[in-house]
C-alpha cells in the first residue's frame, strides 16, 4: 500500500489513529480464508524513520493488533517523500529476526565461543555499575573506551556527556573515513569541518570520480530521487552524468558515459582536467579573482614567493602524463574539461580519498565557481538543539579527562578520531590499555579494513561490553551483551540534511513494545549514571531517552525556524513565505509541537541561504583556497615544499607487483552495502542484481582476462593478496577492466544468526594496513592480488 499526502490528510496524522479493519478507511486486502473468519484487528499507521542505513528516509509502519506488518513510504517526509528502498522493506526482517539477542547475555564459554548465559537486565546492569566504579576507585577512569559506530544525533551527544562526567577521554569515534562524504577536501579548500552537501538535481553536468551515487550512496533513497530530477524533472533539461570508476558500477550502467580509470588514480584525472580547464581559460573568472586564494602564485608578508595552483597544475599535470597514469585518453580527458566548463551548473564529486585527491576534485568545483550555488556544493546550517548544560566534573573525572587519549587524540589537521591507533596501542599497552571496552553500533572485527588487528586488540582488553541487538563478529567477542532495541522499538532523533542544503530532523518512534527483553541504549546509559551516582548521576537529569530528546526538542521549537513536515504547504510556499519576513508555523506550543512532529514524521527549515560567505570559507584568507593555508596554518609544516599545500596526487606504494600482477577493487551493492543487513534474507536474494548473484561472493573478472587464466563462468577461484586469501565465484563481467577484479563487501560474517553466519567471504581480510600519514585512517587503496581456480 502506498500513500499520497492527501491519503495523509485524510488519515489525520498518522500515530495514535487507530481504525478498526473492516469499517475503517484502510480495506483488509489480504482474503481470510472462507472456513474460519478472522475478528478485525485494530490498525494504526506509525510515521518513524526507517534504520536500515543511514538514509534516514521516513517510514509508516502498519501496525495490526501490537504487530508491525508492513513499511511503507511516508509522503511528507522531505528525504524520500513516500518512496523507499528495497532494504527499507525489508525492515520488519530486522524486527523479526529469529536470531536477535533476547535477553542480557553473560559469557560461560572461552572468549569467541559463542557460549552464553541468558541474565536478567539488574544483574547486567549492577556488573557494568561494579565494574566502572571499580575502574574509578583505582583512579584510572579514562581506561574506560568507546568504540562508537554508525549512528548521528543526540545518541551522540549522550555518549559524550557519559565520558565526560565519568572521566574518560576515549570515546572513539570508528566510522573509518571511506564510509564518509569527503570532508578532508572540504577543510583543505573550506577549513570547514563538516560534510559538503552536493546539490546533484539542480546541476546541469555531473563528473563522478567514483562516488556510488545510485548504489550505496550515503543517502541512497535522497540521491536516487535527485538523480530522477536531475535527469528528467526539468522540463526541457536533461542532466548528463558522466561516471568514471574501475569498474561498471550500477551507477555507471545508469550513467550517461562510464569512464574506465586505473583504481585509485581518480583524483589525479581530476588535477589533468584542472589542467585542461586553466589552459583553455575555461574557468570562472570572477569567482576565482574574487572568493578564491592560492590560483595565482603570491608573495606572503615576509616577502617570500609562494607557487600557485594555475602554475603548479599546467606544468605538473598536463593530459599525456596523467593519461599515463590513469589510463584515460587524452581526446577524453580535453573533452571532458570543456563539457565541464559548459555545461553549467557543474559539479564534480569524489569518494573519501587521501586528502590531497579530495582537494584536486574539490578544487574543479572551485574552478567553475560551483560552491554555495543552485546546483553546487553547499554547507548547511546546523539543527538548533537545546544545548545540555555543563557537566560539573568532580576531581577523578577532571584527571582521567586530562589523560592522553589511546588513539593519541584527533587527528591534529583533520579533527577525526583513529581507530586504528586505538587498537594498535591496545596491542602494544602504550600509552595504556583499556580496562573496559563498550561496542556501539560498530563491529570492528567486521567492518574494518584489516580486521586482524582488532582482533589482536579486543585479546588484551579484560572487558568487554557490547549494545548490539543482534549477535555480529565484535558482539561475539564480547564478555556481556546489553540488546538494544531495534529501530522499530525505540525512540530517535535522526538529523541529516537534504541535497539542497537544508536540515531535516526525522523522529523514530516506538512503532511496536518491544518484542524482547532488550532496552534502549539511551535508557541504559541514564541508568547507569544514575546508579555511579554523586556529580555522574547530577549530569543527568533527565528520566530516560525520550525525556532527554524532549529537551533537545526544545531548541528547535524556541528558534522559531522551519516547521514540522507539512501536509498543505509545499516547500516553495514556505519559501515565499519566509522571504515576506514572517514565520508561521503549525503550532502554537510546545506540546503542540511535539505532537505534530510525531504524528508528521519529523522538522525541516526548507530554506537555504545563499551568499553567507563567512559561514562558508573558515580559511585565513576567508576565501576557497586552493592552496591550503588552512593546513599550513595547523601543521607549521616550514620545510614541506609548496606543492604539498597544493591539490596533487600521491602515488601508492609498489611492492610485490610481479607476483600480484591484478588490482583488488572492493565495492559496496545497496542491499548489503552497511555490512549489517545480511540477516534479512530478502537482501540476501537481491545482492548483485546486475549478474543475479545471491548468497555468496563473487568475484567480477574481465572475461577476457579470465580466458587467459582458463577460468570459466561459475569456477571457483582463490584470489589472494599478500595479508590472505579468500574463495570466490568467478564472475566474468564485461563491466571489469582486464587489470582489475572487483569483491563486493557484505559477506563474510563469522557470526551474525542462520542467515548471515558463513555465508560468502569478507574481502577486507585482504586488505593490509597501510595509514594515511594525515588522517591515520586505512587507504582505500587498491592492491596487488593474484587470482587462481580452487
Ligand atoms: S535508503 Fe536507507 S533509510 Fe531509505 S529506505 Fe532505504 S534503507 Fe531505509
Amino acid at each position: 500500500m502506498k500513500f499520497n499526502r492527501r491519503d495523509f490528510l485524510k488519515m489525520g496524522g498518522g500515530a495514535g489513529i487507530a481504525i478498526a479493519l473492516g469499517g475503517g478507511l484502510w480495506n483488509w486486502t489480504q482474503s481470510p480464508s472462507p472456513l474460519k473468519t478472522n475478528p478485525p484487528g485494530v490498525e494504526r499507521w506509525v510515521p518513524t524513520v526507517c534504520g536500515q542505513c543511514m538514509g534516514g528516509c521516513g517510514i509508516l509502519v502498519r501496525v495490526i493488533d501490537g504487530w508491525a506488518t508492513n513499511i511503507t513510504g511516508n509522503p511528507l517526509h522531505p528525504v524520500n517523500r513516500g518512496t523507499l528502498c528495497p532494504k527499507g522493506i525489508a525492515g520488519l526482517q530486522g524486527l523479526y529476526d529469529p536470531d536477535r539477542i533476547r535477553s542480557p547475555l553473560k559469557r560461560v564459554g572461552k572468549r569467541g565461543e559463542g557460549r552464553w548465559q541468558p541474565i536478567v537486565w539488574e544483574e547486567a546492569l549492577q556488573r557494568v555499575t561494579d565494574l566502572l566504579k571499580d575502574l574509578r576507585k583505582n583512579a584510572e577512569p579514562h581506561r574506560l573506551v568507546v568504540l562508537g559506530g554508525r549512528y548521528r544525533g543526540l545518541m551522540r551527544l549522550l555518549w559524550e556527556r557519559f565520558m565526560e562526567a565519568y572521566g574518560s577521554p576515549n570515546y572513539i569515534d570508528n566510522q573509518f573515513r571511506w564510509e564518509g562524504m569527503p570532508m578532508e577536501g572540504l577543510f583543505l579548500t573550506q577549513a570547514l569541518h563538516q560534510s559538503p552537501i552536493y546539490d546533484f538535481e539542480n546541476a546541469q553536468y555531473i563528473l563522478s570520480f567514483g562516488v556510488p551515487l545510485l548504489d550505496s550512496y550515503w543517502f541512497p533513497i535522497h540521491a536516487l530521487k535527485a538523480f530522477g530530477h536531475f535527469r528528467r524533472g526539468r522540463v526541457g533539461q536533461r542532466g548528463r552524468l558522466v561516471q568514471i570508476e574501475c569498474r561498471l558500477s550500477i551507477t555507471g550502467i545508469k550513467a550517461d558515459e562510464w569512464i574506465p580509470i586505473r583504481p585509485g588514480t581518480e583524483g589525479l584525472l581530476a588535477l589533468g582536467i584542472a589542467h585542461m580547464l586553466i589552459k583553455e581559460g575555461l574557468y570562472h573568472k570572477e569567482f576565482v579573482s574574487q572568493k578564491s586564494f592560492g590560483f595565482e602564485s603570491w608573495i606572503d608578508p615576509e616577502g617570500k614567493p609562494h607557487l600557485g595552483f594555475k602554475e603548479f597544475v599546467l606544468s605538473e599535470f598536463p593530459p599525456r602524463r596523467v593519461f599515463e597514469k590513469t589510463g584515460v585518453p587524452v581526446e577524453t580527458i580535453i573533452r571532458l574539461a570543456r563539457e565541464f566548463a559548459e555545461n553549467q551548473p557543474s559539479l564534480a564529486i569524489g569518494y573519501r580519498d587521501r586528502p590531497f585527491h579530495q582537494m584536486a576534485v574539490a578544487a574543479l568545483n572551485g574552478l567553475v565557481g560551483g560552491i554555495d550555488r543552485p546546483g553546487g556544493l553547499l554547507i548547511p546550517k546546523s539543527i538548533p538543539f537545546q544545548p545540555f548544560p555543563p557537566v560539573i566534573k568532580d576531581r577523578l573525572a577532571q584527571k582521567g579527562r586530562e589523560m592522553e587519549r589511546i588513539d593519541e587524540g584527533l587527528s591534529k589537521v583533520f579533527q577525526i578520531d583513529r581507530p586504528y591507533l586505538f587498537a594498535k596501542n591496545s596491542v602494544s599497552g602504550s600509552p595504556y590499555r583499556p580496562e573496559v571496552l563498550f561496542l556501539y553500533y560498530t563491529n570492528p572485527l567486521f567492518s574494518n579494513p584489516h580486521p586482524e588487528i582488532f582482533r589482536k586488540a579486543l585479546d588484551q582488553i579484560p572487558y568487554i561490553v557490547s549494545f548490539s541487538p543482534y549477535m555480529d563478529d565484535s558482539t561475539q567477542y564480547a564478555d556481556l551483551v546489553l540488546p538494544d532495541h531495534t529501530p522499530l522499538e525505540r525512540w530517535q532523533d535522526d538529523p541529516m540534511f537534504l541535497n539542497s542544503g537544508v536540515p531535516v530532523l526525522g523522529i523514530r518512534q516506538p512503532s511496536i513494545a518491544p518484542l524482547y527483553q532488550t532496552r534502549a541504549t539511551g535508557d541504559v546509559l541514564i541508568t547507569i549514571a544514575k546508579k555511579l551516582g554523586n556529580e555522574i548521576q547530577k549530569a543527568f537529569p533527565w528520566k530516560d531517552f525520550e525525556d532527554l530528546l524532549l529537551y533537545g526538542l526544545r531548541g528547535i521549537f524556541d528558534s522559531r525556524r522551519g516547521d514540522v513536515f507539512g501536509l498543505e504547504f509545499d516547500e516553495s510556499w514556505i519559501r515565499i513565505l519566509q522571504r515576506g519576513g514572517w514565520w508561521d508555523p503549525s503550532y502554537k506550543s510546545f506540546e503542540e509541537f511535539w505532537r505534530l512532529l510525531k504524528e508528521r514524521g519529523g522538522w525541516w527549515d526548507p530554506l537555504y541561504d545563499f551568499g553567507e560567505w563567512e559561514r562558508l570559507f573558515k580559511t585565513p584568507s576567508k576565501k576557497f583556497e586552493f592552496f591550503a593555508r588552512g593546513l599550513k596554518k595547523v601543521l607549521s609544516l616550514k620545510e614541506k615544499e609548496d606543492s604539498f599545500f597544493l591539490p596533487h596526487w600521491e602515488d601508492k606504494k609498489k611492492e610485490g607487483e610481479k607476483d600480484y600482477p591484478f588490482q583488488l577493487h572492493i565495492f559496496k551493492t545497496m542491499s548489503l552495502g552497511g555490512g549489517r543487513n545480511a540477516n534479512q534474507p530478502w537482501l540476501q536474494e537481491i545482492a548483485g542484481p546486475h549478474l543475479f548473484e545471491r548468497w555468496t561472493t563473487w568475484i567480477e573478472i574481465n572475461p577476457k582476462t579470465a580466458m587467459e587464466l582458463g577460468i570459466t563462468d561459475g569456477d571457483w577461484i582463490w584470489i589472494e593478496s599478500p595479508f590472505g586469501k579468500i574463495k570466490g565465484k568467478a564472475r566474468l563481467y564485461k563491466g571489469a577492466m582486464p587489470q582489475v577484479v572487483s569483491i563486493p563487501f557484505g559477506l563474510g560474517h563469522r557470526s551474525g544468526g542462520r542467515w548471515a553466519e558463513r555465508i560468502g567471504e569478507n574481502p577486507y581480510h585482504l586488505l593490509g594496513l597501510e595509514l594515511d600519514p594525515l588522517t591515520g585512517q586505512p587507504l582505500q587503496e587498491s592492491i596487488g592480488v593474484k587470482i587462481y581456480k580452487a
